[in-house]
């Protein structure tokens, strides 16, 4: 049998079921994930004079041991190793934490080399490890290693694994492009990123990794983009002079940009292509209603369309929204949640309506995904929040209907850079303007000292008769915490505004129709202050609540606090923002001023990136940014975007599949056909 990168680990001698279960773990299930599982960083080993580090530098100091090891224990499993190393003429103290059987290994008067953590001052020595005689290489790769797996094991793994396949690794990018870049070819790139001699050697093997792993991914991202747009779509010959009149009959006029977007759509829907859209707009910028006329045009050409919200109160508010426009012109709109067809009966009419036909427009959570709904003549779906949903649930949806045209809504902003990371497989259309006539949110910083003036101001907006929200802390590392606070948060301010207003409480551990009626009171107004855990994050729209007081506000990330502002400033009233927060770090407080500086998503987006690159940004899984192992695609955005030209140019080149130089490439998309999974 031929060997080939795809080959289970397993193949490997000594990795029984339980090693290749840890490699697993890892995410490495291949052959060409282990020899692509590059080390984080590299040791330099080679001994230094002392004189030449530099405080807490990690090195290699050489040198004759001068005292007898002792071991010190000072808790269960907890120990430390000390002995004296003579350096240079400087004696110096060396500390072994708990690695006891490092002993035997030391002894008086013996010359030996320790890698580990200098302190000048002290003239004291963290150990490390003990490097061994006659190690063969100064300069070496640490990987991020498991309990299960030691870095050692991880290494001898890749070494054997390279032996065995190095002849397999055919090049991924074509030859006339490694030329152009001065790129080394995939043997040596892998070699050298696992077994580099050098430093300069290591990043020499790293700018083509780098290049290589953006390039790939393009290259699939490109090539999804073109079989999409060959795959037969539905042409949705929608009645343009009934769609005007939709749009005339609106209580406002559509700002420039979403026409220019409506445009955009509607151009796509007449066409017999697979519509496959972004549409990206702040909060507040109007998207629901461009989701709207554009489910109108399918339901005019005689198409079905279903919108999916990432929440039941988003999908409940929708709904809502919908029947109010649509109702009056005949069209039915049904919700699809948990809760709304909690009943068996009601769910089996549902799916029936659907399945007949008339009901032409659906609203739902993840319910509208399961095997048993069935459309009559599906032709148009629509993701709100999309950066919610992985792309393997939007498929399914699609895959619903005759290829039906997608249309998917954000209002993260992810910077244009980072979009083509992210999103580069779709069309973008961007909403770039708010409504006329908003007022500007003001936004305040407060330090929990002046707690109490916030509440103050806010209880004087609330004898005015408006709303307000109050985002109680989060914890990260627990539900059962945050409920506990927004409870706390929840009792003092009942406490504190008294009798005369009502105080609501939400959280993520209600049941879904206990949410909606929460919801519901507060948009009658029968609730003033909404007390609430960051479930009202995404979508909620009630015009009359205008301030939002953010709790610890530098807990939450920067993209989450727009989200949150961008619940108020909806309506008539000037809003207002308050974050209360005392952020130790520099870092945290430039995040407090760039929330007061701004309300542009596209500036705070951008700010994020820079404040804290983006692996964090939005929170990458939020935001459905690929994970790139060796590439930075703020670090490292050049090459990503000369990897992404360069891959658009090949992938769409007519004479593609023929070239001999692509070859490997193929090879490479052809293994990897789950290449996208790592989008979600
Ligand atoms: P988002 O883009 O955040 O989903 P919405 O669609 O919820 O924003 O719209 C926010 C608010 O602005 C809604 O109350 C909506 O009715 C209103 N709106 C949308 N478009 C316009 C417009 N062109 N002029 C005035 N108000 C608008
Ligand atoms: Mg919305």
């Amino acid at each position: 049998m031929g060997k080939n990168l795809s080959d289970n680990v397993a193949v490997l001698r000594g990795v029984g079921p339980k090693k290749a279960a840890a490699l697993n773990k890892l995410g490495i299930n291949t052959i060409e994930d282990l020899l692509t599982y590059y080390p984080f960083r590299y040791d330099d080993l080679a001994v230094k004079q002392l004189s030449e580090i530099s405080e807490q530098e990690k090195v290699t100091l050489k040198g004759t041991i001068a005292s007898e090891p002792t071991i010190i224990r000072f808790g269960p499993k907890k120990n430390r190793l000390n002995f004296r190393l003579m350096v240079e003429n400087q004696v110096i103290m060396v500390t072994f934490f708990n690695q006891p059987y490092l002993k035997s290994k030391v002894e008086l008067g013996k010359d030996i080399a320790l890698y580990g953590r200098y302190n000048a001052q002290r003239q004291s020595f963290t150990g490390m490890k003990i490097i061994p005689a006659g190690q063969q290489n100064d300069f070496t790769g640490v990987y991020r290693a498991s309990k299960d797996l030691k870095v050692n094991q991880i290494k001898s793994l890749v070494k054997l694994a390279y032996t065995d396949y190095h002849e397999q690794l055919k090049d991924i990018i074509p030859l006339s492009l490694r030329n152009k870049y001065r790129l080394e070819s995939r043997e040596q790139m892998i070699h050298d990123m696992h077994f580099p001699q050098s430093k300069k050697q290591a990043d020499l093997a790293r700018r083509s990794a780098i290049f290589e792993e953006f390039f790939r991914f393009q290259a699939g991202i490109q090539l999804l983009k073109k079989e999409d747009k060959q795959n037969q779509g539905i042409a949705i010959k929608y009645d343009n002079q009934q769609l005007k009149q939709f749009i005339s009959s609106l209580p406002f006029e559509l700002t420039n940009a979403q026409k220019r977007v409506v445009n955009e759509i509607c151009r796509d829907l007449r066409e017999p292509i697979r519509m496959n859209r972004l549409l990206q707009g702040d909060v507040g910028s109007g998207k629901t209603i461009v989701a709207a006329i554009t489910m109108y045009a399918a339901v005019t050409a005689g198409f079905q369309a279903a919108l999916m919200a990432p929440t039941e109160i988003l999908a409940q508010q929708h709904a809502e929204k919908l029947n109010k426009l649509f109702a009056p012109l005949g069209i039915n709109v049904g919700l699809m949640t948990s809760s709304s067809v909690s009943k068996i009966t009601q769910r089996r009419e549902l799916l029936s309506h659907l399945k007949q036909g008339d009901i032409q427009i659906v609203v739902g959570t993840h319910a509208l995904i399961q095997d048993d709904v069935e459309f009559n003549k599906l032709g148009l779906v629509i993701t709100d929040e999309q950066h919610r949903f992985g792309v393997n649930q939007r498929k399914q949806l699609r895959n619903k209907g005759l290829n039906p045209d997608v249309l998917a809504m954000t209002a993260t902003p992810i910077p244009r850079t980072l979009a083509i990371t992210s999103y580069g497989e779709m069309d973008v259309s961007l909403i770039d303007e708010l409504p006329a006539g908003r007022k500007a949110i003001e936004t305040n910083w407060l330090k929990n000292s002046q707690l109490n003036d916030a509440l103050k101001f806010m209880r004087q907006q609330l004898d005015d008769g408006a709303q307000a929200y109050v985002v109680s802390p989060l914890i990260e590392e627990s539900e059962m915490m945050d409920l506990q606070n927004a409870q706390e948060v929840y009792e003092k301010l009942q406490s504190y505004l008294g009798e005369k207003y009502h105080v609501g409480l939400l959280h993520g551990k209600l049941k879904p129709e206990e949410k909606e009626d929460v919801m519901q009171q507060f948009k009658d107004h029968k609730i003033d202050v909404l007390v609430s855990t960051t479930v009202v994050e995404v979508g909620v729209d009630v015009p009359n609540a205008s301030i939002m007081m953010i709790l610890d506000a530098d807990r939450f990330g920067l993209a989450q606090l727009h989200q949150l502002r961008g619940r108020v400033g909806r309506g008539e009233r000037q809003s207002y923002c308050f974050l209360i927060a005392d952020p130790s770090s520099d870092y945290g407080k430039e995040r407090m001023k760039t929330m007061v500086q701004t309300t542009d998503g596209f500036v705070i987006a951008q700010r994020d990136l820079e404040l804290r690159g983006p692996g964090d940004v939005l929170g990458t899984a939020q935001a459905g940014l690929p994970q790139f192992k060796v590439g930075d695609p703020v670090k490292d955005l050049k090459i990503l975007q000369i990897a992404q030209m360069e891959a658009a140019t090949i992938i769409n080149d007519p004479e593609f599949r023929n070239k001999a130089e692509n070859q490997g490439l193929l090879q490479y998309l052809n293994r990897k056909v789950d290449w996208n999974t790592n989008l979600d």
